[in-house]
């Protein structure tokens, strides 16, 4: 970030018995004060620029008080612009969210201050991993200050929560400016996923079932009711665990097949109604394997 070399811009002469001020008092929509160097906040802003060169009523003496701007913005939102106007950096914490975040883009849209504008975007880079805790807002941000490959970044970073969480979301995040082609956007990512995934998962079952017809191994050998109601809760259960996590990397873990759920073997020919090699094995699926590249990028290149 260079300040120095950023325009400003040429203000006119000031009256001789106009009052010239040092510093100007911000004021945050809760009351909280920050006082600022006026040389700050011209190179930080146009908008406050032109604001300052209108001339102040001198006041009484030398100890002269700094005028006083009253914002809309909330004192988050200020106390990150006078950070970043006095060249300090917000340091993230708990409370640094992707809310925040674009509260601050807003008014350095309003304040016409192209400099925070850019250097919110490294700081987003740079927090990644503490603003993508709600991947969600981290989509809206990313759309709404034109950062589309962040945007399509941060919308993979919802696939590691649930599903109808990210639903919920989206429909209180439409209501609150949340474009809606975003919104569809993100929905059809998570139902792009599931799709693929369930199609997955009944590649690693080894049970035929026909309409009309009784469920059966492979083999030919009719499925028992037991096994019957085992298999269904057991495939109930990994399409509930791939709505709980959409990510889905379990599904690579041995330990996850060890189950006894998943353990189920054909009194016939003896083979397991579940084969988790077939998960291994999608690579070999290139349709599928094509599908799952594209929304699976960090597990497909760990296999
Ligand atoms: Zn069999």
């Amino acid at each position: 970030m260079d300040k120095e070399s950023s325009s400003v811009s040429k203000r006119p002469e000031v009256e001789p018995k106009t009052y010239k001020p040092r510093h100007v008092v911000l004021v945050a929509e809760n009351g909280e004060r920050y006082k600022v160097d006026v040389e700050d906040l011209c190179r930080f802003s146009s908008v406050f620029s032109e604001m300052v060169d209108m001339p102040f009523a001198p006041d009484d003496g030398e100890d002269a008080k700094e005028p006083i701007v009253q914002l809309t913005e909330d004192s988050g939102t200020i106390q990150f612009l006078v950070a970043f106007l006095q060249g300090r950096v917000c340091s993230p914490t708990l409370a640094t969210t992707p809310f925040r975040v674009l509260e601050v883009w807003i008014a350095a849209d309003k304040y016409n201050a192209p400099t925070l504008q850019s250097f919110l975007r490294v700081y987003t880079v740079a927090y990644w991993d503490i603003l993508a805790n709600d991947p969600v807002y981290l989509v809206h941000l990313a759309d709404r200050a034109g950062w589309l490959d962040l945007a399509w970044k941060a919308a993979r970073e919802t696939l590691k929560i649930a599903t109808d969480s990210v639903e919920q979301q989206v429909s209180s995040l439409k209501r609150k400016g949340m474009e809606t082609h975003v919104a569809s956007r993100l929905l059809e990512l998570h139902e792009s996923r599931r799709d693929s995934l369930v199609e997955l998962t009944f590649k690693t079952f080894k049970v035929v079932i026909l309409p009309d017809d009784l469920p059966s191994c492979v083999c030919g050998e009719v499925l028992s009711s037991a096994q019957i109601f085992n298999a269904t809760a057991s495939l109930a259960y990994l399409h509930h665990r791939i709505e709980l996590r959409p990510l889905a990397d379990f599904l690579w873990e041995p330990s996850f097949w060890a189950q006894d759920r998943f353990t189920g073997t054909c009194d016939n020919c003896h083979s397991g109604f579940w084969s988790s090699d077939a998960v291994v094995a999608v690579s070999d699926d290139s349709q599928l394997s094509e599908s799952l590249a594209t929304l699976f990028p960090f597990t497909i290149s760990v296999m």
